[in-house]
């Protein structure tokens, strides 16, 4: 089976390192836009060979893991070089433009949208490990337009990973991430600003941090060439979500100025409910 990885950074490496251990016949070429990327990954052991986009039309199976603007771009061209019976699948964090892009595809029953609701906040070829995806949740979108066959390979290689499988709407799937993932990510970077900032008059502040900040800006370390086309793709519902934040913000900042500890007081109380309900889900990235 020769698989190829377009993009072989923390997603596409990590994939590649589970294939590699779970489908020890597989052979596995790399494809990036930086010939340096390829021989750091070829040196990490994450694939075999490096190739080029003419090598497609070997392909069994293609990996796609690039920042999702240049996806949109990437996935019709792959779908034109694949053999008929190839599977495509992409990890990409946004899903509707995606699959907008190759609704009329010839190929597109060869496509299949997942999303791996797993990740850490670094980035490149060094960050992948093999685990990444364990007892994690793969979000598969639009699962009937792709061919059976096809969709039953990709199930069998999420599972082999210890992954869970959950089927969605693009368009709900956008909609939900957008506050579970991309408006924590825009509230941890905009953290990290606030106090930055701060801290340039008031050099000490750092030495005050705690796990608590640390845990909180965990997310402000994530790659801004992965991140802002996600929030630029899904614009309209990260807008409603911060904005919703927002409003959340400026209540409690009213409630604070008017020293009104109970309003604040039952505020946090119910927020504590995050708790249960976070109690049982493995968290992911
Ligand atoms: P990454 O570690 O930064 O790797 C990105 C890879 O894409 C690199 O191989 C890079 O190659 C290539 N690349 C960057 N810009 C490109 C462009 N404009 N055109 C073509 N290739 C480009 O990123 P990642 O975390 O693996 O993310 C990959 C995909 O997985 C993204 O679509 C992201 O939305 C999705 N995803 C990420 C996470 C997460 O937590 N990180 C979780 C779930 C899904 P060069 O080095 O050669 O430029």
């Amino acid at each position: 089976m020769k698989v190829f990885f377009i993009g072989i950074g923390l997603i596409g490496g990590s994939m590649a390192l589970e294939i590699k251990h779970k489908n020890p016949q597989a052979v596995c070429y790399g494809i990036s836009r930086q010939d340096e990327t390829l021989d750091r990954a070829l040196a990490l052991g994450l694939i075999d060979h490096k190739a080029v986009w003419e090598d497609l039309p070997q392909a069994d199976l293609v990996f796609l893991s690039i920042p999702v603007d240049a996806s949109v771009n990437a996935l019709p061209r792959i779908l034109d070089l694949i053999p008929d019976q190839s599977l495509v699948v992409d990890a990409g964090s946004t899903k509707q433009a995606l699959c907008t892009a190759v609704a009329q595809h010839p190929k597109r029953r060869n496509y299949l949208a997942a999303h791996p609701i797993a990740g850490t906040e670094f980035s490149g070829p060094e960050a992948a490990f093999l685990g990444l995806f364990d007892q994690k949740t793969m979000i598969v979108c639009e699962v009937e337009k792709t061919a059976f066959k096809l969709q039953e390979k990709a199930m069998s290689l999420f599972t082999s990973w210890g992954m869970r499988i959950r089927y969605m709407d693009a368009a709900a799937h956008d909609k939900h991430i957008a506050y579970v993932s991309h408006l924590s990510h825009i509230s941890s970077f905009m953290l990290g600003k606030t106090v930055i900032e701060k801290e340039k008059n008031e050099s000490d502040i750092f030495d005050m941090a705690g796990s608590g900040f640390e845990s909180t800006v965990r997310l402000a370390k994530s790659s801004p060439a992965m991140w802002t086309p996600i929030f630029d793709q899904n614009k309209q519902h990260v807008v409603a979500a911060l904005e919703e934040y927002i409003a959340n913000l400026e209540e409690f900042k009213s409630l604070l100025e008017a020293s009104d500890r109970d309003a604040m007081y039952q505020q946090m109380s119910d927020t504590n409910k995050i708790k249960e309900i976070l109690n049982g889900i493995p968290l992911n990235k």
